[in-house]
């Protein structure tokens, strides 16, 4: 008998049969669900009436045919009735497409590629590669019928001979899409899209690789063992997750979440960018592999799944290009992220410090881009201090519990390592008042600390900084310093001689202990800052901007060079040349250290003995 679709159907089956959309492979992942669904279906229902299915029943079956241009797909689940033919098939009651029709209209027609291949159009979908397909079904009480369309606005329903129960669905490909009739082609599809139903998929006799969906399956069902294994299948890669988190949510929305950390951090081995892995399931059905917006861009070393059957219903109702629902479920999944990493870095300390030696650089990166998420990762850094030895880490909430009465800021002082740090003339002013400092060693800390501020509503304060005013250091030495009748002439002639251009101010605060000269920064661009300015503009650099010098009024270095002023005033300039570069260096601000090596051997030729 021949049957009219509803007006609904039709508008599918037009932008669908018409459709320019690339994507055509869904149409396998579509009917393949639907395979497993009716199975699922026939299962549960057994399952109530506690009868038995024999064991390898519920399988499915595809097959291609070359010659005759054929895709094929059979299952023995619970088959359709004569009414269910008609409600299921020819009108739009379902999920899939319902969802697609309801974006249709908001759309108001124009409908984006991306739409159909995100929630694909359910059985529909098949009609984009086939120009006449059918439908033979049997319920377990009804009988056989075959359901047949061309495509357009009609299908017809015939009795049919059927002895087994379930559905066979023939799809009589399009010239253009002979594609499809080849084994190794739908193969990949399979693969790709459905390597995760519970039901054995036969192609031809060979029985296709499928795997259990085990972020669906309860934390305590699962073994280590198991989990290192689905990471390796699913990231195709050989190497031992570090760690893995899963869990289940609820609200607001449903979904299930495997999320790994991978054992190494490709970047910092050289390799380019990476790229997030997660990909997004509804029902154990790939929806897609690289969600764009899932999460912030510093979330791109972890890898894993997704799983929400929310997705085709809630699709529709969000934004059509970028769609919200995907950002939900990111922030969801990112919120328990770090929430894990947290509570590892508090019961197991060891394996965090791990953690954060490969990957600290990308929360680095959080906490300094991700307004949102800063204040959670903030918490999560870890870097050396002036109080601990080589090696160990401390976290910015540490340091603020041991910040002094009425210390308001948390010094930092940045450097390629510990050494080249504490043989500035910095961290000397701190270690004598017995403040600490922290040490960033990374290129990314300079640029961190300025974008994050303060922590716990601490201001960060580079060492370097001259702003910092620290107050009078305990005396250690019994040193005598140069009294101020010959301090403040020696600043006036330090300045003049260097220049305006080279100095700004020259000062005498207690900041030093053993060092003679330090340079201040006062700009508030750390010479971490300025290489990078640097690298970015090579041909435009960054004026040398007068520094603020400090010296230190009880060093004999001061002291004599004092004294060389009035004996020999030339070679006195030539030693404060020398100072102020070794300075410069110091700071991190020396252009040019080869006029270095010429002066410091001008100086040695007059050395006598
Ligand atoms: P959805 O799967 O989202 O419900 P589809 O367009 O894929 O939407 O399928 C429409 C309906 O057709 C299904 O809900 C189901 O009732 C019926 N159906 C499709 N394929 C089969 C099948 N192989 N066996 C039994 N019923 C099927
Ligand atoms: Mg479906």
């Amino acid at each position: 008998m021949e049957y009219k679709f509803k007006a609904e159907v039709k508008q599918v089956l037009d932008i669908v049969v018409n459709s320019l959309y690339t994507d055509k492979e869904i149409f396998v992942r579509e009917l393949v669900s639907n395979a497993s669904d009716a199975s699922e279906k026939l299962r549960l229902g057994k399952l109530a009436s506690d009868e038995k299915i024999p064991e390898g029943e519920l399988k499915i079956k595809l097959a291609t045919d070359e010659k005759e241009n054929l895709f094929s797909i059979e299952d023995f689940g619970i088959g359709m009735t004569e009414d269910e033919l008609i409600s299921n098939l020819g009108t739009i009651a379902h999920s899939g497409s319902k969802a697609f029709i309801e974006a249709l209209k908001e759309s108001k027609g124009n409908i984006g590629d991306g739409l159909i291949g995100q929630f694909g159009v359910g059985f529909y979908s098949v009609f984009m590669v086939a120009d006449k397909v059918d439908v033979y079904t049997k319920s377990e009480s009804g009988c056989g019928l075959h359901w047949s369309c061309s495509g357009d606005e009609n299908f017809a329903i015939e009795d049919f001979d059927k002895s087994e129960r379930g559905t066979k669905i023939v799809a009589h490909l399009k010239k253009e899409y002979s594609e499809f009739s080849k084994t190794a082609r739908i193969r990949s599809i399979v693969e790709k899209y459905s390597a995760y139903i519970d039901f054995p998929i036969f192609l031809g006799d060979e029985e296709l690789k499928t795997r259990q969906a085990i972020w669906l399956k309860a934390k305590s069902d699962i073994t280590p063992e198991q989990y290192e294994d689905f990471y390796k299948f699913q990231t195709h890669s050989y190497d031992k997750p570090t760690d893995w988190l899963h869990f289940k949510a609820d609200a607001p929305v449903e979904l299930n979440a495997l999320i790994y950390v991978p054992s190494e951090n490709p970047e910092r081995l050289g390799f380019g960018k990476t790229e997030c892995e997660v990909s997004l399931y509804c029902k154990k059905v790939l929806i897609d592999p690289s969600p764009k917006g899932l999460f912030p861009e510093w979330m791109r070393f972890v890898k894993g799944v997704i799983d929400s059957s929310d997705i085709p219903l809630n699709i529709s109702r969000e934004s059509m290009q970028d769609s919200g629902l995907v950002k939900k479920l990111g922030r969801v999944v990112l919120k328990r992220f770090l929430k894990h990493l947290a509570e590892t870095a508090k019961k197991d300390a060891q394996k965090y410090e791990l953690f954060f030696k490969k990957f600290g650089t990308f929360l680095k990166e959080g906490a300094a881009v991700d307004f949102e998420n800063r204040a959670e990762l903030a918490k999560l850094l870890r870097f050396e201090s002036s109080l601990y030895p080589d090696g160990t880490k401390v976290s910015l909430e540490d340091y603020v519990s041991r910040m002094k009465g009425d210390q308001k800021d948390i010094f930092f002082a940045c450097g390629a390592d510990r050494k080249t740090i504490e043989s500035a003339p910095y961290v000397e002013a701190f270690a004598a008042r017995g403040l600490e400092v922290l040490y960033m060693y990374d290129p990314i800390d300079a640029f961190l600390t300025g974008n994050l501020g303060a922590f716990d509503e601490k201001p960060f304060a580079s060492v370097d900084s001259s702003d910092i005013a620290l107050g009078d250091a305990p005396s250690s030495s019994d040193v005598a310093p140069l009294p101020d009748a010959e301090l403040t002439p020696l600043k006036d002639w330090i300045k003049s001689a260097l220049g305006d251009s080279k100095v700004s101010e020259v000062s005498s605060g207690g900041r030093l202990v053993d060092s003679p000269i330090a340079a201040l920064n006062t700009d508030g661009i750390t010479p971490q800052m300025r290489m990078m300015l640097k690298a970015m503009n090579p041909d435009s650099p960054l004026p040398p901007s007068p520094v603020k010098l400090e010296i230190n009024p009880r060093s004999e270095v001061i002291k004599n060079l004092n004294s060389l002023r009035s004996s020999d005033e030339s070679l006195a300039k030539l030693v404060l040349d020398q100072l102020y570069d070794n300075a410069l260096l110091s700071a991190g601000l020396l252009e040019n250290p080869r006029s270095m090596a010429k002066r410091m051997n001008e100086i040695l030729a007059k050395v006598k003995p």
